[in-house]
């Protein structure tokens, strides 16, 4: 961020202090207790904070709150608002206590809770689904370009002089005109993916997932024939024990040599030291990844060096619109939760 824009930022986004509880009674036991992990967008943080029905507490820095911290704040509290890199295990929902009722999470993944120990101790689990789906989408549609136009190779040449006369054949990559497109979870994300992708001339659309999608225009198939038959893969599809490490060598072995790679999901699903492997070995083109394992990736990790591999650090739902929303909805599930409601969004 330069001067200029950092000024702006603070202007519109002031700083705040390093940690704060919001105890809004004079007898404060009286309230629910509500921990957030992190500051919201403004709007919602705004929100949030101005709630009369609970006392919150609130990790100010902008950094995961140190587990030790977390496990100390979460006693007592009747609702947990998180973000995606916090680990949510069976330590931190039994230190909560018996009274906690709700897990919210500023995602719409929810690989990073413990499902399993939450629904044993009936706890909600919130999360932020649809609000995200074009933010997501434009970065996995942005990724595929990316991947198959040696935009990578493209930048650094600029930045380090490696660009010199124009050559018919340098940084050549691939078109989509009348390709195949292979979407590994054809959800909400995959099929906005799929719709963006279809206005850079795709024309043909394979998918994989455990169900048939209904009015779609798409062919339902097997993973090893979406990996053989595609020239883009996107992964859509949740981390969960079945997708876990799914790409590895093998599966890359089956794609295309020209074929790219991308994966907005979540880093888990893919073996990373494979993916690595297969793109040093030009098994595949191109890979454009949104995640990672682990978040940050390590500068040292074998794929940093890959010319052929574009990494953005997670920046899916990254713009404002879309996490105002996400931290409004965050607060509708609290204000539920609290009040016995339904669950406005939550995630079953
Ligand atoms: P969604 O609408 O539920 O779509 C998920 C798709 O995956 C569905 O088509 C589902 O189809 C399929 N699926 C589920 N379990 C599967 C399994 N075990 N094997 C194969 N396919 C499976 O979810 P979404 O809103 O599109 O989000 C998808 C994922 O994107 C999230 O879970 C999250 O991890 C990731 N995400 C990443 C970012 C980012 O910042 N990069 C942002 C948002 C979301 P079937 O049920 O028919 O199998």
């Amino acid at each position: 961020m330069n001067s200029l824009s950092r000024s702006l930022w603070t202007k519109c986004y002031p700083r705040p202090p390093t940690h704060i509880s919001y105890f809004h009674s004079s007898s404060a036991t009286s309230l629910a207790k509500v921990v957030a992990t992190r500051r919201l967008l403004p709007i919602s943080q705004k929100r949030l904070e101005q709630q009369t029905q609970w006392d919150l507490v609130q990790w100010q820095e902008d950094r995961t709150i140190p587990r030790e911290k977390l496990l100390k704040d979460i006693k007592g509290a009747e609702a947990l608002l998180c973000m995606l890199s916090d680990n949510i295990d069976e330590e931190i929902l039994e230190a909560a206590g018996p009274q906690l009722k709700l897990v919210t999470t500023l995602s719409v993944g929810v690989d990073h809770i413990d499902l399993k120990t939450a629904k044993e101790r009936n706890i909600k689990i919130g999360y932020t689904p649809d609000v995200l789906t074009d933010a997501t989408a434009d970065i996995g549609a942005l990724l595929a370009l990316a991947a198959a136009r040696n935009m990578k190779k493209g930048i650094d040449s600029v930045t380090t002089g490696g660009w010199q006369d124009w050559r018919p054949a340098w940084l050549c990559g691939h078109q989509f005109t009348s390709k195949t497109l292979g979407v590994v979870g054809l959800g909400r994300i995959g099929q906005a993916v799929a719709h963006r992708l279809g206005a850079f001339g795709i024309d043909r659309l394979v998918y994989w997932g455990r169900t048939k999608k209904e009015g779609v225009n798409g062919e339902w198939v097997s993973l090893d024939q979406l990996l053989m038959e595609s020239d883009i893969v996107v992964v859509c599809c949740p981390l969960t024990p079945e997708t876990q490490e799914m790409f590895d060598y093998a599966a890359f072995k089956k794609m295309k040599k020209n074929a790219v790679f991308v994966n907005i999901s979540r880093g888990g699903i893919v073996n990373q030291a494979d993916l690595a492997r297969a793109l040093k070995e030009k098994v595949i083109a191109g890979a454009g990844l949104d995640v990672t394992t682990p978040e940050p990736l390590p500068l040292d990790d074998p794929l940093q060096n890959l010319d052929n591999c574009v990494i953005l650090p997670h920046l899916g739902t990254a713009t404002f619109e879309t996490r105002e929303t996400m931290g409004d909805m965050m607060v509708d599930n609290i204000l539920a939760a609290l009040e016995n409601r339904p669950i406005p969004y939550e995630s079953k």
